[in-house]
């Protein structure tokens, strides 16, 4: 649990030591605008039943709800998951709050209207109930004010980002007369099944990520008039080349709304005015996509084709976006890593290159600022550093940047460098962080303190850091998590599958491997964005364009030996999949044991897509589940039962038509996650929810299955069906040809061929059937044409 989010005078003397933290059954959010409804649903995600509430009638409430299953990005995890919402108003319904254990306020950003609807809402609570606000400036303590001092205790301040469902970071907020316990109650709940990265912020203006987030975007326009750049060039300097999100500035506020910015702008403790050219633009309420034109405008050019124009700054007229021509910024890419790049991009002549100049200005204010707010805001360096990442998808937080970029040099170099980050070189150090980051510097103590780690967060790299490497290669490494398992940790480029991932994944888990003798339970993950994109294509690629299919019989061969040491390991297996995790990777994460699956999680069996099909086991293993699933639901002739062309009907349609889950909840409903697999919202967990699951499973006497050979094929009968169902979206037009050739040849291994229905047939079977259409479709020149189509472009060709 997250016991740190107490501090120790504060914990309440008697209970027992590990009392759990109060219980959250039910919630209601009151106020059903941008965030509130969001936030409901997102409750709705977690298994919560939630009341949402607004004002009278109840139809606002209720179109909220209608209009969040239509949100995008996607606000539930699954549009039936929007009956766990109740829709009432603030006239006739505040009664429903009775038996809610948090009730979430998240009205208007105006103290009045807040204050009085709570005023109202207050008799409703039950006892022990939870009030917070999601207001992202209001003084908490303000709100709180007017409220019976035994409510006053269990209020604070819990400030979602937009959209919630999203954004990792949920600021928490307590006053001085904050109760712990409550405190304790809701980050828990954030962090366990909200899966928020939860940061403690002092009740200051604007807390923590908005107060730098903002303060470095006026700073970034600022020093655009200063330098005399463009929209176009700023968004360029301020995204992906220093780890910051690829919006950039502008694209970002467009997206934010200026008028949410203007908004957190005027809540700052200093005087930071917005340009006059930015008042214009909010007086004719170019406020961005919402308002359809904010630094850039969509136009259709004379042919009809889209095209982005760019605010000119000077003279507020659009013209085409142009590309930012800026040499320091094109060297810099060179450098993978972001530390590198940054030390690249100070490099640069500030009297001769603008581009090094506005780095330079921009960072080397953003880390005074950020050090000159540290003792005022959080309490240390490390919870900004958490806020900016979680909250702004910054690669790196402020000190994280600045550690990378070097403390010493960088203040040395600063005209007037603050004097809370003096403090640091004054103790001797040269570095916000040390000891691999797990103790961080604390000005006000002026010396370096651990920081926190709640119980449970881990990645690969920790252990990687402390344990070593046991075995690896360039796409995958074996690592002791401690307690007797292993993990297999997946880190090439977008985690593709090539032969080496396939080499180290078949000799680790092979039944005689060291791995196998050594470790009671393995797990298959990592820390990257995605578990895997696929196999390697561009591999496969080279291979067929060259005629050289003996290599890609190997590959494949490679890959189905990979899938059965995956499945037949004498130690239980347990993937861990996350974010993308496509073709190959599906066929890794279902040939184990069990799967803990990341609640955020987009998975499929793309294979169609490029005109292949999954052939490293994926076709058979949606088989086997499809057939297993409908023997639970009837005893009796299978082969010829409804249940079993209904089962093989959905499992075929997912194949063929590369149905992608848009997360773990309906990657359950695909089939790609059963019964025994289990979900972790919080991605920081994973890891070590996933081991837990493999312990566990190893403590109950695992043991493999054994490979099959009484299949009951499905047959000839299935397979006419289901080619008559492709022939009909062929007329319909809403396949093309070669879309044909592929689906009939998923069609024909998941049926066995046509064999008489009910004919026992072995895995091996179904895998040669799987390399056979492989190795013909990948000879197709419209199946390489699509692969490297995806390959140029990301994006699916239907030829
Ligand atoms: P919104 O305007 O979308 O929704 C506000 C809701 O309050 C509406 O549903 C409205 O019907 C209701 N409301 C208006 N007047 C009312 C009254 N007199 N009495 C009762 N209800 C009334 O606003 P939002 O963006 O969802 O913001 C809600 C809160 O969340 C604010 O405190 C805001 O500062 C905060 N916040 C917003 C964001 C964001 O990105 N939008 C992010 C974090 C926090």
């Amino acid at each position: 649990m997250i016991a740190h989010a107490v501090s120790e005078p504060n914990r309440q003397a008697g209970g027992p030591s590990h009392r759990p933290a109060a219980l959250i059954r039910k919630a209601a959010v009151l106020g059903a605008g941008t965030m509130g409804s969001r936030i409901a649903a997102h409750l709705a995600n977690a298994g919560l039943p939630v009341v949402l509430l607004d004002i009278a009638p109840s139809a606002v409430a209720a179109q909220a709800i209608e209009a969040l299953k239509k949100a995008k990005p996607a606000a539930f995890f699954d549009p039936s998951l929007a009956a766990r919402l109740v829709p009432g108003n603030f006239e006739d319904d505040l009664a429903l709050v009775a038996d809610c254990d948090w009730v979430i306020e998240a009205v208007t950003e105006n103290l009045a209207i807040k204050q009085s609807l709570l005023e109202r809402v207050i008799p409703h609570l039950k006892p022990d109930a939870i009030l917070t606000t999601n207001t992202s400036g209001i003084p908490i303590a303000s709100i709180a004010a007017g409220m019976p001092a035994e409510l006053r205790r269990r209020c604070f301040g819990t400030h979602f980002f937009n959209p919630p469902r999203y954004m990792r970071l949920l600021e928490v907020i307590a006053t001085p007369e904050t109760d712990p316990a409550a405190v304790e109650a809701v980050s828990a709940f954030a962090d366990l099944r909200l899966g928020k990265e939860v940061v403690f912020a002092r009740d200051t203006p604007n807390f923590i990520a908005n107060r730098i987030g903002l303060f470095t975007m006026l700073e970034a326009v600022r020093l655009m008039q200063e330098e005399d750049l463009t929209i176009e060039d700023v968004d360029a300097l301020t995204g992906t080349a220093i780890g910051w999100p690829r919006t950039g500035t502008f694209r970002l506020a467009d997206l934010v709304g200026l008028d949410v910015m203007a908004h957190v702008a005027s809540n700052f403790p200093e005087q930071l005015t917005m340009p006059p050219f930015i008042r214009t633009m909010l007086e004719r309420r170019w406020l961005g996509d919402k308002t359809g034109q904010g630094f850039y405008r969509k136009e259709k050019d004379a042919a009809g084709k889209e095209v982005r124009l760019a605010l000119d700054w000077k003279t507020l007229e659009y013209r085409p976006a142009s590309k930012p021509n800026l040499p320091s910024l094109e060297m810099a890419k060179n450098a993978e890593r972001l530390a590198e790049r940054i030390r690249l991009l100070l490099q640069g002549d500030p009297r001769k290159d603008k581009a090094a100049r506005f780095h330079w200005r921009l960072l080397s204010a953003l880390w005074s600022y950020a050090a000159d707010c540290l003792p005022e805001i959080a309490d240390d360096a490390a919870s900004v550093d958490r806020a900016m990442r979680a909250g702004f998808n910054w690669e790196m937080g402020p000190f994280e940047l600045w550690d990378a970029a070097g403390v010493r040099q960088t203040i040395e170099r600063m005209e007037a460098a603050s004097p809370v980050a003096k403090r640091l070189i004054e103790a001797g150090g040269d570095a916000w962080y040390r000891t691999n980051g797990r103790e961080c510097f604390d000005p006000v103590a002026r010396a370096w303190r651990p920081i926190p780690m709640p119980v449970g967060v881990a990645r690969v790299a920790n252990f990687r850091a402390s344990n070593g490497v046991l075995r690896g290669n360039a796409g995958a490494s074996l690592v002791d998590l401690g307690d007797g398992v292993a993990c297999l940790e997946l880190h090439s480029k977008k985690n593709a599958i090539g032969e080496d991932i396939v080499r180290l994944a078949s000799e680790t888990l092979g039944a005689d491997s060291d791995a196998v003798r050594n470790f009671a339970a393995f797990v298959i993950g990592g820390d990257a964005d995605n578990f895997s994109v696929g196999a390697n294509l561009m591999q496969l690629l080279l291979a067929a364009q060259e005629g050289d299919w003996d290599e890609v019989d190997r590959a494949v061969r490679g890959f189905q030996r990979m899938t059965a040491a995956i499945k037949f390991c004498p130690r239980p297996v347990v993937a861990a999949p996350f974010g993308l995790c496509l073709g190959g990777g599906v066929e890794m994460a279902i040939h184990a044991a069990r799967r803990q699956a990341h609640a955020e999680l987009y998975m499929g069996l793309v294979e169609c897509g490029v005109g292949l099909l999954p052939a490293g086991g994926g076709s058979k293993e949606m088989t086997l589940r499809a057939l297993d699933a409908a023997a639970q639901v009837r005893e009796g002739p299978r082969n010829e039962s409804v249940e079993v062309f209904d089962a093989l009907r959905r499992a075929f349609e997912t194949v063929a038509m590369a149905k992608t889950s848009t997360s773990a909840f309906e990657a359950r409903r695909l089939g790609f996650l059963s019964d025994g697999d289990r979900v972790t919202m919080n991605r920081e967990r994973l890891l070590n929810d996933a081991k837990a699951l493999a312990l566990g499973l190893a403590a109950a006497g695992y043991a493999p299955p054994a490979p099959r050979t009484d299949i009951p094929a499905p047959g000839e009968n299935v397979l006419a069906t289901l080619r008559t169902g492709v022939r009909m979206m062929r007329e319909g037009e809403y396949i093309s040809d070669h879309d044909v050739k592929v689906a009939n040849r998923v069609a024909h291994v998941m049926c066995g061929g046509k064999l008489t229905p009910g004919t026992p047939v072995s895995e091996q079977y179904l895998l040669d059937l799987e390399r056979e259409a492989f190795l013909s479709l990948a000879g197709e020149k419209k199946t390489q044409e699509r692969i490297a189509y995806t390959l140029k472009t990301g994006k699916p060709l239907r030829n």
